[in-house]
């Protein structure tokens, strides 16, 4: 079963590969500075939009940050429709309201001001509001046959890449389940990486997504599907968040710290989004959606564990991201390096006051939990992981994070 498994991933993963050969995966144009949100607003302007629908969520808009971030279109004479039904994870209901909200507003064009949440329904909702398309008609990879609006980022969380990404992710209540969809059609026009609207982000946000950026630094850049050019900017992202992660944590204020978040972030969601995630990902998508938990808090649980995983297996890629995150000596071996990695990434959680546990999770959950996992991780699309895992280890690694 295990080696039918492994020949399975192996062969999605080959084909995967051979399928990104003729993708042309379209770059955003990148706006880059405190301030930035204002350049963006006035590319829009530039850009021929009469009236534009915000994607955001009510409290970014009581913190004033959608006003700040919009003031530049109204100024312009723009018509700004604010759709702020958003919640962390968003299903397919807050999705389907604001399609509606954006036909019914004549709506031609999209900004989503926020975190990953609004993000991905924004993207979503520009498709489908600009197309006969529906969510459920394009769940799943490269089935979006129409383009929809065009669709502008303005990111306030620094950790879920999708600024940058082809991806969607969009709850399904009915069955606790985080569905995907997968696009070259769903990568942002433009977006603008805005530090000054991420100074108000509180510790344990700037925490969980910062979290999330690592995670996704760090599987793309142990993927099976790394090029040079992904694992620069993986790399890169590694060495950004080590280096500014904790002052983020410590002082949000810090308009340099939070930018390099920003940035490392953006190159982690660039990296992955063509190297696909890792096992991370597909156990903290189960375990997000069953424990309603932060998705990167979820990531932050699984990623030590995963890392032990890897070492026998993966320490020469390992040990290149330690370098990158200025961790051990290049006198070390490659496995004393990577051993030194998964103790700096456990010290690192640690200092920004992440758990060890998962709150939520019970024993029962598990076997769901693992089997739900191992589908996303090693189904039709599976993840280009360096180590294939059998269900008991699996199992192991989750009950790891049983609340004692
Ligand atoms: P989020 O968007 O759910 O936001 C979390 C909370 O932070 C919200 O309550 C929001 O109001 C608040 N917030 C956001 N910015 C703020 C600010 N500047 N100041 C104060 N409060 C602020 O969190 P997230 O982690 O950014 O996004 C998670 C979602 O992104 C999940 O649904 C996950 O599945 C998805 N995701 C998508 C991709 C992709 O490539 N499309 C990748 C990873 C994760």
């Amino acid at each position: 079963m295990h080696l039918f498994t492994v020949l399975y991933s192996k062969l999605m993963s080959l084909l995967s590969r051979v399928l990104m050969k003729f993708i042309t995966l379209p770059a955003p144009l990148v706006f880059v500075g405190a301030g930035s949100s204002a350049a963006l607003c006035k590319a829009i302007v530039g850009f021929g939009h009469k009236r534009v629908l915000v994607v955001t969520d009510k409290m970014l808009v009581e913190l004033g940050i959608v006003a700040q971030a919009t003031k530049a279109l109204e100024e312009q004479g723009i018509g700004v429709e604010v759709y702020d039904a958003i919640l962390p994870d968003p299903d397919f209901a807050q999705v389907d309201g604001g399609i509606q909200h954006c036909r019914k507003h004549n709506c031609d064009a999209v900004l989503a001001i926020g975190g990953g949440s609004s993000l991905d329904a924004a993207k979503i909702i520009a498709l489908s509001a600009g197309s006969d398309q529906s969510p459920r008609d394009v769940l799943g990879f490269f089935k979006v046959s129409q383009r929809g609006l065009p669709t502008y980022c303005l990111p306030t969380t620094a950790g879920t890449g999708s600024e940058a990404t082809m991806v969607s992710v969009i709850t399904d209540t009915a069955t606790s389940t985080k569905c995907f969809i997968v696009d070259p059609k769903l990568v942002p026009s433009a977006v603008a990486l805005d530090a000054s609207l991420m100074t108000g982000l509180p510790p344990a946000i700037t925490a969980a997504t910062g979290m999330d950026a690592l995670t996704h630094a760090i599987e793309s850049a142990l993927s099976r599907e790394a090029n040079d050019e992904t694992r620069q900017k993986a790399l890169t992202a590694v060495s950004m968040i080590f280096n500014n992660l904790e002052a983020a944590v410590k002082d949000g204020t810090n308009l340099q710290t939070r930018e390099a978040m920003a940035i490392a972030s953006y190159y982690a969601g660039s990296a992955f989004t063509i190297t696909n995630v890792g096992y991370v990902h597909g156990l903290a998508h189960q375990l997000g959606a069953l424990c309603h938990l932060p998705h990167g808090l979820a990531n932050a649980l699984f990623l030590p564990h995963i890392l032990d995983f890897y070492l026998d297996r993966a320490a020469p890629e390992m040990a290149r991201i330690a370098q990158a995150a200025g961790v051990g000596q290049d006198t070390d071996s490659d496995q004393e390096r990577a051993r030194k990695l998964v103790t700096a990434v456990r010290e690192l959680k640690a200092n920004i006051g992440m758990p060890s546990h998962a709150e939520g999770l019970k024993e029962e959950m598990v076997s769901e939990l693992v089997s739900r996992a191992l589908n996303e991780s090693h189904g039709l699309y599976g993840y280009p992981v360096p180590k294939y895992m059998r269900r008991k280890e699996c199992e192991e690694i989750v009950r790891k994070l049983l609340p004692s």
